[in-house]
This record gives C-alpha cells, sequence and structure tokens, in this order.
C-alpha cells in the first residue's frame, strides 16, 4: 500500500488537476524541464529558437494538468526528428493569400513550430484586418490546440483552433478507426483569464489512455471499443480497437453528433488546407510523413462591440453561470479554461508532475543525446487524479 503525500495544501488538493490517475509521480520544476527539452531537441539538430517553441508548447500542456500531451510526447517527435520525417529545417511558406486568408506548407516542420508560425500570421491579419484565418497543410501534431487559443487570448482577441490526427476514432456504427481525435478550442476574452475550451472530439483523447496505459489503469467505461468493436474499460484493449466519437458508441447519447464534430474538424484542417484527412493522416514519429492538417482563426471583438463591453459581458455571463444551482450542493460550477488556468498558477510554484515511465523515457534521452537529466536527485509523491476527486 502506497502512502499518500500531498505536496498541496486545502484548496489547491481539491482543485488541482492532472490526468495522472491515483500513483506515483515526480514534481518537477517547469522552467528546468524546458531548458531539458530545449537542450534534446537542439541534439536532434532543431534550431534553439524552434526548440524553445516546441518545449513551451509541451511544458504548457504538463503546467496546465495535461499530461497526455505534455513532455511525455518528447520521443514521438525525436523519433520522427530521428527518422527523417519531420523536418529539423522547414521551409514553412504561404502557398495562398488574401487579406484576411492564408494556406500555409509546413513543409513537415514540428507541427508546434509550424502552428506557432500559422497562428502568429492569423493575429497578425486581425489586428490589421478584424479577422485572420490560416489553413495549414504539410504539417505533424501540434500538441495541445489551447496554446495557440491562448495566443490569440494575450492580443485579446477571439482565437480558434482546430487540427486532424492519426485515425483512430471509430464513425457512429463503425469499429474502423477512421478519424483523429480531432480538437477543437475556442478562447474567448473577458475580464480575468479569459474562457478557453480546448477539447477533443472524441470521448477520451488517445492521450488519456495513454496515460492510463503508462500507470497500467483502467479506463472509465464508454471511452473505447476493442478489436471486434464491444465496450472495454481495457486500455491495452482500446489500443488495439478503437475511440469512440464525444457522446459514445451510436446513437443512443448522441454520439453522431461527435462524430459530426470531428468530420467538420477534418474538412477544415484536412480537405480545406490540401493536407491529408481521415484515415491517411499519418503519425509524427513515422514511417511516412504524417501531413496533418490544421486551421486557426483569429477574430478582433471591436469588429462587433466595444472590447471593455464585451468583456464586461462575458464576465457578467460566467459568473451567473457559476452561480446557477448546483446538483449537489457541494459541487462548483466550471467555466471552460478555469481548472487548467488554476493548475497551471499551482503548478508554476509546486511544479508539473512527471509519471515513473516519462522519468524514464526523458533520462533515456538524456543519455542518448548526452544532456544531464536534471531531476535525478527529485523526491517521487504520490497524486491523486481530478478523476478521482468529481
Ligand atoms: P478535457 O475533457 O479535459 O476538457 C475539455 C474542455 O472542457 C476544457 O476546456 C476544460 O477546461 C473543460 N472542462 C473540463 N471540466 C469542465 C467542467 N466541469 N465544466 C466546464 N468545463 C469543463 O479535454 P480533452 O481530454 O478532450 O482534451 C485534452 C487535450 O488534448 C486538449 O488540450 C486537446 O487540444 C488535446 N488534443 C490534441 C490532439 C492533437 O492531435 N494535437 C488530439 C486530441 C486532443 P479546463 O481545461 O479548465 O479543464
Amino acid at each position: 500500500m502506497s502512502t499518500r503525500v500531498s505536496t498541496l495544501k486545502g484548496e489547491e488538493a481539491i482543485r488541482e488537476k492532472g490526468e495522472l490517475v491515483e500513483g506515483m509521480y515526480t514534481r518537477v520544476n517547469h522552467d528546468t524541464l524546458t531548458q531539458f527539452v530545449i537542450d534534446v531537441l537542439d541534439r536532434f539538430g532543431v534550431p534553439r529558437e524552434d526548440a524553445t517553441i516546441t518545449a513551451q508548447v509541451l511544458v504548457k500542456a504538463d503546467l496546465r494538468g495535461i499530461e497526455s500531451h505534455g513532455v511525455a510526447r518528447l520521443k514521438r517527435y525525436t523519433d520522427g526528428l530521428k527518422n527523417g520525417v519531420v523536418n529539423t529545417h522547414p521551409n514553412i511558406r504561404s502557398v495562398l493569400e488574401t487579406p484576411a486568408t492564408t494556406v500555409i506548407d509546413g513543409d513537415f516542420g514540428l507541427g508546434q513550430v509550424v502552428s506557432h508560425k500559422a497562428m502568429s500570421i492569423a493575429i497578425d491579419k486581425a489586428k490589421r484586418g478584424y479577422v485572420g484565418l490560416v489553413a495549414v497543410r504539410n504539417s505533424n501534431h501540434f500538441g495541445i490546440a489551447g496554446f495557440y487559443g491562448l495566443m490569440a487570448l494575450e492580443h485579446d482577441l477571439i482565437g480558434l483552433v482546430t487540427t486532424n490526427s492519426e485515425p483512430l476514432v471509430a464513425p457512429t456504427f463503425s469499429k474502423q478507426k477512421f478519424l483523429g481525435t480531432n480538437p477543437i478550442c475556442v478562447t474567448v476574452p473577458t475580464g480575468q483569464g479569459g474562457f478557453v475550451l480546448d477539447m477533443a472530439t472524441s470521448v477520451a483523447p488517445i492521450g488519456k489512455i495513454e496515460v492510463a496505459r503508462r500507470v497500467r489503469k483502467k479506463v472509465p467505461l464508454g471511452w473505447g471499443i476493442d478489436h471486434k468493436g464491444k465496450i472495454t474499460d481495457d486500455p491495452e484493449e482500446i489500443a488495439k480497437g478503437a475511440l469512440v466519437p464525444l457522446g459514445g458508441l451510436g446513437e443512443t447519447l448522441s454520439g453522431h453528433k461527435g462524430y459530426g464534430l470531428g468530420t467538420v474538424v477534418d474538412i477544415f484542417s484536412g480537405i480545406l488546407s490540401g493536407a491529408a484527412w481521415g484515415a491517411n493522416v499519418g503519425m509524427t514519429q513515422g514511417p511516412g510523413p504524417a501531413n496533418v492538417g490544421h486551421f486557426f482563426g483569429a477574430l478582433r471583438v471591436d469588429a462587433f462591440m466595444p472590447l471593455p463591453d464585451f468583456k464586461a459581458r462575458m464576465d457578467e455571463f460566467i459568473q451567473s453561470l457559476k452561480r446557477a444551482q448546483t446538483l449537489t450542493g457541494e459541487q462548483e460550477i466550471y467555466v471552460a479554461g478555469e481548472k487548467s488556468s488554476y493548475t497551471e498558477s499551482v503548478r508554476r510554484r509546486i511544479g508539473v508532475a512527471l509519471d515513473a515511465r516519462t522519468v524514464e523515457m526523458l533520462k533515456q534521452l538524456g543519455t542518448e543525446t548526452g544532456v544531464d537529466f536534471p531531476f535525478n536527485r527529485s523526491r517521487p509523491a504520490t497524486g491523486k487524479a481530478k478523476d478521482d476527486q468529481e
């Protein structure tokens, strides 16, 4: 039996979000972790500036309690760099441009680098002409969609981000992986921090299945099916089968609507951009080029009403949502982005959480590249996940 050693007290212990199911993890400083990732990517030939962007996107996921998309994925990117399917020096360029829109060819660069550039272009266009829309082809897995939505928020713009990904989700009434988990992110300026909806269009993203596999735990029934199409809680079986669309299997709980949303994401990210789509989307680690597609949007609020008025209306909207009658009296009503931003503020102070397999993988990457793994002396703690508490 493990002894729980919580590093958090009171309200923080209750509200810190995290995908790690109960088990051992190590707390590490986010700045030191970022530097380690930069150094590793540098050894794989990624220019320092691009390595920094990539490291920031990965560590941001860990800071926000989305371990499934954080540094745990570093090896996939370095495998892609090693295989040559990810381009260390991409010529990221516009191939079609209008005042409000651009199509970017990412030249198979790291998805984070390509996407940072694409969202920067969308932001620039929105600042000058109220709206900027950028479709991207020939890219790779970009990590959390939220990172790029937050970029728009920094400029008080409404942000929109979508991406397709490798086939993992079975369309309604199919047992075959066809669509990616195709996330959507919408960010909206408010007086306090912003509204940040960042979600996969499947019940669970594959990253949560991977976290469960890493810590050898079952997942809730309803997240995925085995290769025969039967619902299972075994993450190993789901890995061989498929994830189900948001809403669940079949039409009973509106799985067809999640399937529809995932399809819409692929229409914008894959079809409209000229990237791969559906089951043709590849993986960052190879064997062939992934040709992932993304879509980025930025919108100026003052095209509709003065920004301060909008923010005041958003704040009032959020406050009234949070005052709605709760189910049990003990629960709190959240709005999207609230838990992640709270978690980020906590983890900036106490460190991000890495599970044992991730620590091992990072150590191995450190050994392989000659980069000193800086956390050898950190003490493991046990932790409890958000899912266990709600
Ligand atoms: P979650 O289900 O954890 O959260 C989805 C959204 O719901 C978040 O905005 C979250 O806000 C919000 N939320 C959570 N709980 C509540 C609540 N009680 N009330 C109101 N809002 C709530 O995310 P997913 O598991 O679907 O996705 C995780 C990440 O995976 C995302 O960052 C996504 O971009 C990424 N992803 C990336 C893919 C890729 O190919 N690159 C593919 C699929 C997913 P909060 O953040 O504050 O909890």
